[in-house]
């Protein structure tokens, strides 16, 4: 036993992990001290969008004092604003009249049908194919970086309420990717040398038995997947569970695998989702940061910039300093996407930029290694690195920190100022021109790959 080890490493708790669900919403403690009219809000949104949160986020990262606005609060309870009214008060008549349950069922369809569930190409444009079938539990849109979803890790242990893949937690079977068959995996790879990292996402891999995780990762030590030199893992669990890597039955298993692949050559960017400091101010939390990184893995950060929960400079000052001093290091701020309750969490493009800059104002350099705001969108990452004025004409200046063609990447361009905008979509082309320098090209792109998909 390392003593240093034991001297420095506070005494940690297990904590049995405890979930509930959109059934088990009239079951949690905490509430029954709320108005009847926020609970009953809260019934109507979760028949729509998915519920699910455990013990530690209510009990540890929730201040019940600052409910409803509390930021964490916002991000995993339903919000009656997540609704357009007219969904809302749809769904609220038919559990005052005690509709059948299939009428409830119809409604609740059609609406998250409105809802646009698979935002950017993803059922299409981004799939892989191998030996002429496509491989649904996999995206691959940038030359570099494969996305692997294995179908463990399909689930959170809580749900964002923003969550760009909500339509997979309410069991849209069709919509949910996911693959177990880490042979296919490893195959693709092994037939594509341009690939040097491997992401894998979810829902959050963390969530998987570490058995399963070896099952994936461990074939990446084979000589002809040497290209695959880095591993990322996008994960929650910091924030949702750090007792994943404390006190969780298999959490050695867990960082003994980071260290066999680290000691095989590999780097693993564990890349954390926190969306608040106030997610990284437990001592679970800390711990869980600590021994991932004595492990020789980098944590790198990453959130959405959402209204209700992190719309304010300071928020993101403090998180990413915070961040810092733990060893953590920033990698991206996002635009909220296009789907779900994103009229709730929007935030318009202009204003993004401006949080943006007023928190990398007042931040060291080790935090300006967060780039954003960034929108996923159909042709690659596209930040908007601010608004200036070109011969008299106020336009934004974007770029693409990544493209589905990588000669797109860092080529700035302009948009028309329009401070209403909040996706790429919104936004048209300034300066005279007809058209976004890649639009043609990316045409043609979704083009052929639809006739290749039709022809599989
Ligand atoms: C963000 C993203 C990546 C990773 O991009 P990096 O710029 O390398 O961080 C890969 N694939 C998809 C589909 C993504 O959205
Ligand atoms: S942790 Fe990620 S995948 Fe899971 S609910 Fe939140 S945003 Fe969605």
């Amino acid at each position: 036993m390392n003593q240093h080890t034991t001297l420095t490493t506070p005494f940690i708790e297990a904590r049995p992990f405890k979930v509930y669900t959109q059934r088990q919403l009239d079951k949690i403690e905490a509430l029954k001290n709320l108005p009847e009219d926020l609970r009953f809000d809260m019934q109507v949104v979760s028949q729509v969008l998915p519920f699910r949160v455990n013990d530690y986020v209510i009990d540890e990262l929730i201040d019940w004092q600052a409910v409803p606005n509390d930021p964490v609060f916002q991000l995993t309870f339903p919000q009656r604003g997540m609704l357009k009214p007219e969904h809302f008060d749809e769904v609220a008549e038919l559990l005052k009249n005690q509709a059948p349950a299939a009428e409830l069922k119809a409604a609740v369809e059609r609406i998250r049908e409105d809802l646009n569930p698979h935002p950017a190409g993803q059922m299409d444009m981004n799939l892989p194919m191998l030996n002429g079938q496509p491989l649904p539990g996999m995206q691959h849109k940038y030359q570099e970086t494969v996305l692997f979803f294995p179908s463990q890790g399909q689930v959170c242990h809580s749900y964002c309420t923003f969550c760009f893949r909500w339509a997979q937690f309410v069991g849209d079977k069709d919509l949910r990717f996911s693959s177990n068959e880490a042979e296919t995996l490893h195959a693709y790879l092994a037939e594509h040398k341009e690939v040097t990292d491997l992401l894998l996402t979810g829902g959050d891999p963390m969530v998987m038995k570490a058995r399963h995780l070896r099952m994936y990762l461990e074939g990446l030590m084979k000589p002809e997947l040497d290209h695959v030199q880095n591993i990322r893992i996008g994960s929650k669990s910091l924030s949702f569970w750090p007792y994943r890597f404390v006190t969780d039955e298999d959490a050695k298993d867990i960082l003994e695998l980071f260290r066999e692949l680290i000691a095989a050559g590999k780097h693993i960017a564990f890349m954390a989702h926190f969306n608040h400091w106030q997610e990284m101010d437990t001592p679970v939390c800390r711990e869980a940061v600590k021994r991932i990184r004595a492990t020789g893995a980098e944590i790198r950060t990453q959130a959405p910039l959402l209204r209700h929960i992190n719309d304010d400079a300071d928020q993101w000052v403090k998180m990413w300093k915070v961040q810092v001093q733990q060893g953590m290091i920033p990698y991206y701020m996002f635009v909220e996407r296009d789907t779900g309750a994103r009229h709730y969490f929007e935030i318009p493009l202009v204003e993004a930029w401006e949080i943006y800059r007023t928190a990398m104002k007042q931040v060291p350099g080790l935090c300006r290694t967060a780039r954003g705001p960034s929108m996923s969108a159909d042709p690659g990452k596209v930040e908007i690195q601010g608004v200036t004025e070109i011969h008299g004409e106020k336009v934004m200046v974007l770029r693409l920190i990544q493209g589905r063609d990588a000669d797109w990447v860092q080529k700035p361009f302009f948009a028309k100022y329009n401070d209403q905008a909040t996706w790429l979509n919104h936004l048209e082309p300034a300066l005279g021109e007809e058209k976004f320098f890649y639009e043609d090209e990316l045409a043609a792109m979704e083009e052929s790959k639809a006739a290749l998909i039709a022809k599989a």
